[in-house]
């Protein structure tokens, strides 16, 4: 089984100064468009499970559907659980094997989500699995979290350094100038406040709100300690769009493998070309040892 931890997957990003996509999965074709461009890549790939779709398809489904594909490709994979904001739905994702786990507490106060991210950090790191905090507010929109944009504060390192000393997770979602979803303005990266948490923290950063940050930007975060980087908006719209444009060619064909096996296509090139900007491409090699995937 091609399964990775996910703190050794990104501890692996960082060393070697890439960044691993963190891609959402919305149903088979969604899970299959990932696996199959990050195979065609070789490239260690995390799949994320996000609160909107374990609240239409289940958690159980999602996670049973991923690990069946996921036995057909080569490449290193962990599971994720993206935005969690229940301590017990994070302590059954890691009852269920998934390879790693967010809890995002970064509603509650910091004494609140210190204390329940470090429960879930410990629960984690015994049984092999990564877990990523997040700390400071992400603006705009993703799944059923909203932030209004004006609130969204920029991480401080001091909160940042306070917040991983308390809870010890493996990697750290902040607050650095994206949002969720789509901008109506080009958004601006806070590189010097980046490079100096990641210094101060020394571990693993996370990028939320990957979707339509511009390229140059993301790599240039990637080099200042960004190890994962989510995207899911521009995944759904790459899918979205290549349905409707099936659907506008051929309006009478209702064969559904031909309608959601195109649309699945055209995010697959889309997760390809994610995965080129971030520089994960031929970097499954660092997961193996003798041809055969290191796990742990
Ligand atoms: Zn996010």
């Amino acid at each position: 089984m091609p399964f990775v931890n996910g703190k050794t997957m990104l501890e692996q990003a960082r060393k070697h100064g890439y960044g691993v996509g963190a891609f959402s999965a919305h149903n088979a074709e969604t899970i299959v468009a990932i696996l199959e461009a990050a195979e065609e890549k070789q490239a260690p790939v995390m799949i994320q499970i996000g609160q909107k779709v374990i609240q239409t398809l289940g958690l159980e489904p999602m996670k049973a559907m991923v690990d069946s594909f996921a036995e057909h490709y080569s490449i290193p994979v962990a599971i994720h659980l993206d935005h969690s904001r229940e301590f017990a739905q994070t302590m059954r994702a890691i009852q269920l094997g998934f390879q790693s786990v967010m809890f995002d507490g970064s509603a509650l106060s910091f004494e609140e989500n210190t204390t329940i991210s470090q429960r879930v950090a410990a629960a984690a790191k015994a049984l092999g699995i990564g877990s990523e905090g997040e700390i400071g507010k992400i603006g705009g929109t993703e799944d059923d979290i909203t932030v209004d944009e004006k609130d969204a504060l920029i991480t401080t390192t001091d909160e940042a350094l306070d917040f991983v000393n308390a809870t010890d997770v493996d990697y750290l979602a902040v607050s650095i100038g994206t949002a969720h979803g789509i901008y109506k303005e080009t958004p601006k990266l806070r590189f010097e406040r980046l490079e100096e948490i990641a210094k101060a923290v020394n571990r693993p950063i996370v990028l939320h709100g990957g979707s339509d940050v511009p390229d140059e930007q993301v790599r240039q975060a990637i080099t200042l300690g960004i190890a994962k980087i989510n995207v899911d908006t521009e995944l759904r719209q790459a899918y979205t769009k290549g349905l409707q444009a099936y659907m506008n060619e051929n309006p009478d064909d209702f064969v559904l493998a031909n309608s959601l096996g195109e649309a699945g296509q055209v995010m697959k090139e889309k997760v390809k070309e994610k995965i080129d900007v971030f520089g994960s491409t031929g970097r499954a090699a660092d997961f193996y040892v003798n041809k055969k995937v290191v796990t742990l």
